[in-house]
């Protein structure tokens, strides 16, 4: 390891550690190597270019085609006291000629520019004028023409090379199917690079998905309200009249709901995103075009309303929530008339076969996910050829397993309906059939004498609807668009059909339920902690407005969870959390220790909540008996309070408890088995012989619960 690059990340950056393949990463490029980088969407791509510029002598120059982000990215680093600036398009001629001298003097450690610079041969005189660190090239899957964001500029950037052979260059993506990476290496003449591929996986994402398109909306509603009141995220719709109508609903509901899509004025969109980034709680309801070029970390839920297209816009939409790191829910809600919206698009689509097929492909692909069973993260990580050992435990299917019916024998009824009424028929009609309403079309085609007519008397309309859902998106029934939308058998209904094969469906009882256990919220809770996270984040507030920079420039929502969990005194201790670096540490230390101070002197005097001030005196390191000596209360008190403050997650066992794990699986054991239902621990306490004390059991159970 580099001792130089971990003092940077250290002293100019805050951080503790490298993450992944960072350090390494950095190291090459330090030494003047070439390298390639894979690695998912909040996996700390910009550090590894970051460092090895400040490091090498001479500016490091980072090509980008998301004009929009430069600025931002600009803006973030000069907080940290490092000397940034970029050149595109949305700069006047004078700055630019300012940024251009500051260039050529060596004043910059970094320049950002757009692509399309480069192939003027005033940029590449400019770059002959001054030394250069290194190259680097982010959203390098631009280069591919397989991948899906295709920049004609970037095929241009093997000119890098040919110009400037010594200086080491690094190719950057969150990408990762591997004919985009073979592509990115050849077109970059970067073969002989060294590959560095993390996992993709994003395990701070709770993945969720349920079914439903009736109650959509308010299955909404209800998720924003209970987990993420005041919490930035995005909601994905498929239309801009869906995107407008969820907006405004969600706005009569009381919440910052803004629409964005391409339909919109430039400004009022720019106004909207300005908002997203620097308020608290805006939700952005959008068509997919938002979001490339969003880079703001601390977006706590992504939802879509509409089924995506295929795993890669899945995974990519998804992963913009949770960037900091911090839990995080790509929650969806689906339904039959999604399945067969995107089967029309693709129906309809004028490409030519090969990528009609390639297209089909990842439709089914997406289609099998949401009806799969298993743990959603395996079969994500699957499909991107990546294997993930065990299930997540942070997936619906995780957390609460999916119940599966036998359902060959509905299966087998819906498609005789199919049969019988001559493959001419929508899936309303069918339901009509199979459930025997008596209405006049039916009677004009003669179905009410059919045999399959009134078969499907055991099912509601909702639940047919759920059935054929899935048989067409298992493929077992196609939908025909130029007639109307009539369903049609497939070559692989036959087994059903004849008995051969039994069909397992999911059962459609639940909605993904919260995956929240244990998650430290503070934003509804009225204890201290959330008075505390308040300030703190007010704090943060007035400070980003003082600079004009949004908030997480100022910090990250971790670092105030930090700052909150340790409560720092002095600068020194301040200087230990997370994400301060030396420039942050001068410029916002003070502020925020102010906050924390005034804090703890208002806790002390308000002695109305009294396990506060237990959690309190704890902080200030005295031990459960000197708790109980000043307060004049007993022992057994301060232990009920030490008990609430661990379910309520202020404290951790072990700060409170001396005892090793056998003895605490052996409480965690006997508590399971004595569970009689009426929280009583006389039970738990006979059972283990008097071996534990009731304070020792209170707290170990505080901790399971
Ligand atoms: P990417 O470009 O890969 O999406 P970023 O470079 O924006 O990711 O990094 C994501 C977040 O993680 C940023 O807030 C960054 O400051 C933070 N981060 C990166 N590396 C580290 C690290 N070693 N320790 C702590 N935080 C880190
Ligand atoms: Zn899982």
């Amino acid at each position: 390891m580099d001792d130089a690059a971990l003092h940077c990340l250290q002293q100019t950056f805050g951080y503790g550690e490298f993450r992944f393949h960072q350090g390494e990463i950095i190291s090459q490029l330090i030494n003047g190597k070439d390298v390639v980088v894979l690695m998912p969407t909040g996996g700390g791509k910009s550090l590894c270019y970051q460092i090895p510029a400040l490091i090498r002598p001479g500016t490091g120059i980072i090509i980008s085609p998301l004009i929009a982000l430069m600025h931002d990215q600009v803006i973030a680093l000069q907080q940290l006291g490092i000397k940034a600036a970029y050149l595109n398009s949305t700069l006047d001629a004078a700055t630019s000629r300012q940024t251009e001298t500051a260039f050529i003097n060596g004043q910059l450690d970094m320049l950002y520019v757009a692509p399309e610079r480069l192939n003027t041969s005033a940029f590449l005189q400019l770059l002959q004028q001054t030394p250069i660190s290194l190259f680097a090239i982010d959203e390098a899957h631009c280069v591919s023409q397989w991948g899906h964001d295709f920049r004609p500029d970037y095929i241009h950037l093997s000119l890098l090379h040919e110009e400037f052979p010594h200086i080491p260059r690094i190719a950057l993506t969150a990408t990762a199917d591997e004919t985009t990476r073979n592509e990115i290496c050849q077109r970059l003449n970067l073969q002989s690079a060294k590959l560095y591929l993390s996992s993709f996986d994003r395990p701070n994402i709770c993945y969720r998905i349920s079914e439903g398109q009736s109650n959509a909306r308010s299955a909404l509603l209800r998720f924003i309200k209970n987990e993420h009141e005041n919490e930035a995220g995005i909601i994905y719709c498929l239309s801009r009249k869906k995107v407008e109508t969820t907006a405004q609903w969600l706005s009569e509901k009381g919440l910052t709901a803004l629409p964005y899509h391409a339909g919109l004025a430039a400004n009022t969109r720019k106004q909207h995103q300005q908002r997203f980034l620097n308020e608290d709680g805006v939700i952005i309801v959008a068509t997919i075009a938002f979001g490339m070029g969003i880079d703001k970390p601390d977006v706590r839920f992504v939802a879509h309303l509409n089924l995506p297209k295929s795993m890669e816009a899945y995974y990519q939409e998804t992963g913009r929530a949770g960037r900091d790191g911090l839990p995080a829910d790509a929650w969806m809600v689906y339904g039959l008339q999604d399945v067969i919206t995107l089967k029309q698009i693709m129906a309809e689509s004028t490409a030519e076969d090969k990528f009609k097929r390639i297209e089909q492909y990842k439709l089914d692909a997406m289609l099998g996910f949401t009806e799969i069973t298993g743990c959603r993260r395996q079969a994500l990580l699957a499909y991107f050829d990546e294997t993930l050992s065990q299930p997540c435990g942070n997936c619906d299917n995780c957390l609460s397993p999916v119940a599966t019916w036998d359902a060959t024998t509905a299966a087998q009824k819906a498609l005789s309906c199919v049969h019988r009424t001559g493959q001419r028929f929508g899936v309303g009609y069918l339901i009509d059939v199979l459930r025997g309403t008596e209405n006049e079309r039916i009677q004009k085609f003669g179905h009410h004498q059919l045999t399959v007519f009134g078969i499907g008397k055991d099912f509601d309309t909702r639940q047919w609807r759920s059935i054929f859902r899935q048989l067409i998106s298992r493929n077992l029934l196609s939908v025909d668009f130029q007639n109307f939308g009539s369903l049609k058998l497939t070559e692989n209904c036959r087994k059903i059909l004849r008995g051969e094969e039994t069909l397992l469906l999911r059962k459609e009882s639940r909605q993904a339920k919260s995956a929240r256990k244990g998650r430290k919220t503070y934003t509804n809770e009225t204890t201290a902690n959330a008075m505390l996270w308040e300030a703190l984040r007010d704090c943060r507030k007035k400070l980003a407005e003082d600079n004009a920079v949004p908030p997480f420039v100022v910090f990250h929502d971790a670092t105030l969870v930090e700052m909150l969990e340790r409560q720092p005194l002095n600068r020194e201790q301040f200087s230990r959390i997370s994400g301060v670096g030396e420039s942050k540490l001068e410029k916002y230390a003070d502020a925020f220790l102010a906050v924390i101070k005034q804090h703890i002197q208002q806790c002390s005097t308000d002695s109305h909540d009294t396990i506060t001030e237990t959690l309190l005196l704890h902080r200030n390191g005295l031990d459960a008996a000197g708790i109980a000596r000043q307060r004049g209360l007993k022992l057994s008190t301060i232990y009920t309070h030490f008990a609430h403050c661990i379910e309520q997650g202020e404290l951790e066992l072990h700060e409170v408890i001396k005892l090793d794990q056998q003895d605490i699986n052996l409480i965690h054991e006997t508590l399971l088995s004595v569970e009689d239902g009426t929280k009583k621990l006389k039970p738990v306490y006979d059972a283990l012989d008097g071996m534990f004390n009731y304070d020792v059991l209170r707290c170990v159970r505080a901790a399971v619960v």
